[in-house]
């Protein structure tokens, strides 16, 4: 797996045999043995793990949030539906930062009838002139993209996904337009949607479309749309998909509720965020679930990654863009110190704000502690503070008890999934005045003149202020291709109907397809060592209870 730069089938070739079924992680390691196979054949590296042995918890936002699949909400439910797609929405990370304002043109997408060069109008989107401006932003994200590149390369002649007809819903993005492309190099037939009604970045849309790829979003669109655009992937004459990639559930639910016969046909679901996982688990609960399902959610390589790494950098571009604010000296406090937290911790440290934090885990509190931050209740420090960031994945963290009592300039923001973190409802009060002074920043205005800055009304700030980093979209892009490549492949009775994690081997060989970016070089285990430590040569590294 070191080498990064040879032909798939060689890298690939040291990974396991075999995969059995068992309680012991240490007798899974030493099972992994040497075999030489082709992409198409990665599940036999790679067989992956049934979750319920392998994952004893998983977090999720609270109870009150669990969705039902049943519970699809019509238009007499609008408020299920929003919270469907505000969940969704945030779980997964990309930029909703669009250079291509909706606000231009008023007219519906859906009222447009537009064709592509070649003369295809299989497609719904805000402008198909945008294509040249949006291939630009593409060609931007695949800069920092190389793994995903190289994965295309390598596996373009062997076309793993010759056949695959993936239906996709995620945020649109240069970075998601680089993903799909890649599908469509490895042989897949792709119709897309968008997992967020704000997050589509419509010249990157246009883009896709004029490419061939049946794209059904826009930037804004209204809850009708989002279901109409769905459905519009879904349900369509003569094409019928095999593969669905999600990113919140929204997509699989629909199928679920409209369509339930494309399951015959589906061979398996890949879903990347937390709030889908959670529903995928919830049907397997219930017996519901008639695919198998791959978590890449909690893939280390998602994880450990996407939701550190991308917070850490773009925490400072979302507040920046938004508020020009100066961080040094600031006093800042952060509610959740977990994966986003850590990540939005040290990049304010790093320009020397004083950052303290909240927690009501001892674990992580005392890593905060020992990274060298105050653990301290909202209460105590709430006056003091420049500024307050969630990032817990819950609700009501900063309360109207708070907000009352922030001093004058106070930033209030949020970087969790969903927008209940703040509660925002209650500043929707009489005696506070709302000032929208840009794009995304409101001044809510008390009776004595105080000001608190609202960002993005307590949405996900870097998703809806911001780009996010291409280079760490493409380690989920590169988990998510695997996925869908592994689940294609599979014989039939190598999945049950139940929601996997994909094995370390896997997380290990996307790490390494990213190494060569860093001109990183990978010490080798001698045989001497494998033998000590008890492990091949050639990984796994790690016992799947590993933390990182
Ligand atoms: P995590 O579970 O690792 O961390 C959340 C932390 O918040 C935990 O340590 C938990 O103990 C703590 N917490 C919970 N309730 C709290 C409360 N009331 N007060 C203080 N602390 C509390 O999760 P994570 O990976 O850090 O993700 C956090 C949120 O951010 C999730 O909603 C996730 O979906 C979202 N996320 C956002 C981005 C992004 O780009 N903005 C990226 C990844 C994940």
């Amino acid at each position: 797996m070191t080498d990064c730069g040879g032909d798939l089938k060689l890298e690939v070739k040291q990974a396991s045999k075999e995969f059995k079924e068992s309680e012991n992680v240490a007798e899974k390691y030493s099972a992994m043995t040497g075999t030489n196979m082709n992409v198409g054949e990665l599940s036999a590296a790679f067989t992956a793990v049934p979750t319920h042995k392998s994952m004893k918890k998983i977090q999720f936002a609270n109870q009150e949030e669990k969705q039902e699949f049943s519970k699809f909400p019509t238009k007499t439910g609008r408020r299920s539906l929003s919270r469907s797609i505000s969940q969704s929405s945030t779980d997964s990370y990309s930029s909703a930062a669009s250079y291509t304002d909706s606000s231009d043109d008023e007219t519906s997408p859906r009222e447009k009838s537009q064709v592509n060069s070649k003369g295809s109008s299989d497609f719904c989107i805000k402008n198909i002139k945008q294509a040249e401006f949006g291939r630009r932003e593409i060609e931007i994200a695949e800069q920092d993209m190389s793994a995903l590149i190289s994965l295309r390369k390598r596996a373009q002649g062997e076309k793993p996904l010759a056949g695959a007809k993936v239906v996709g819903c995620t945020h649109i993005t240069a970075q998601t337009a680089v993903l799909i492309e890649t599908l469509v190099a490895l042989g897949a037939q792709c119709r897309w949607t968008a997992c967020n009604i704000y997050s589509t970045q419509n010249e990157v849309a246009a883009a896709l479309a004029e490419s061939g790829v049946s794209v059904f979003a826009w930037k804004g669109e209204s809850e009708d749309d989002f279901w109409w655009c769905i459905d519009r992937c879904v349900n369509m004459e003569g094409w019928q998909a095999n593969m669905i990639l999600d990113d919140g559930g929204d997509l699989t639910h629909w199928v679920y509720k409209k369509y339930p016969s494309v399951f015959k046909k589906v061979r398996g679901i890949v879903e990347e965020s937390v709030t889908g996982v959670h529903r995928l688990y919830q049907l397997s609960k219930a017996g519901k679930l008639c695919v198998p399902a791959m978590n890449v959610n909690d893939s280390v390589t998602k994880q450990k990654f996407d939701n550190l790494y991308c917070c850490r950098e773009s925490i400072l571009d979302g507040l920046k863009r938004t508020t020009d604010v100066m961080f040094g000296g600031k006093q800042v406090v952060v509610c959740g110190y977990g994966e986003v937290g850590k990540g939005c911790c040290s990049a304010l440290k790093a320009l020397g704000a004083i950052v303290c934090v909240t927690e009501i885990d001892p674990i992580c509190a005392l890593q905060a502690c020992m990274d060298g931050f105050r653990v301290v209740k909202l209460n105590e420090v709430v006056r003091q503070m420049d500024m307050v960031i969630t990032c817990t994945g819950n609700k009501n963290v900063v309360t109207r008890e708070h907000l009352d009592r922030m001093k004058n300039g106070c930033i209030v923001c949020n970087m969790g999934h969903s927008n209940t973190e703040i509660d925002v409802a209650s500043l929707r009060t009489p005696e506070l005045t709302w000032e929208r002074v840009r794009s995304q920043v409101d001044h809510v205005i008390w009776p004595d003149g105080k000001r608190v800055i609202l960002l993005a009304e307590g949405r996900l700030l870097n998703l809806s202020c911001s780009t996010v980093p291409s280079f760490v979209l493409s380690i989920t892009a590169t988990t998510q291709a695997l996925a869908l490549i592994e689940l294609y492949n599979a014989p039939e009775s190598r999945y049950k109907q139940d929601v996997y994690l994909l094995p370390k081997k896997m997380d290990e060989y996307v790490a390494s397809l990213h190494l060569p970016n860093f001109d990183a070089h990978l010490t080798e285990l001698s045989d001497e060592q494998a033998k000590y430590m008890g492990l091949n040569k050639n990984g796994p590294f790690k016992p799947n209870y590993y933390r990182y």
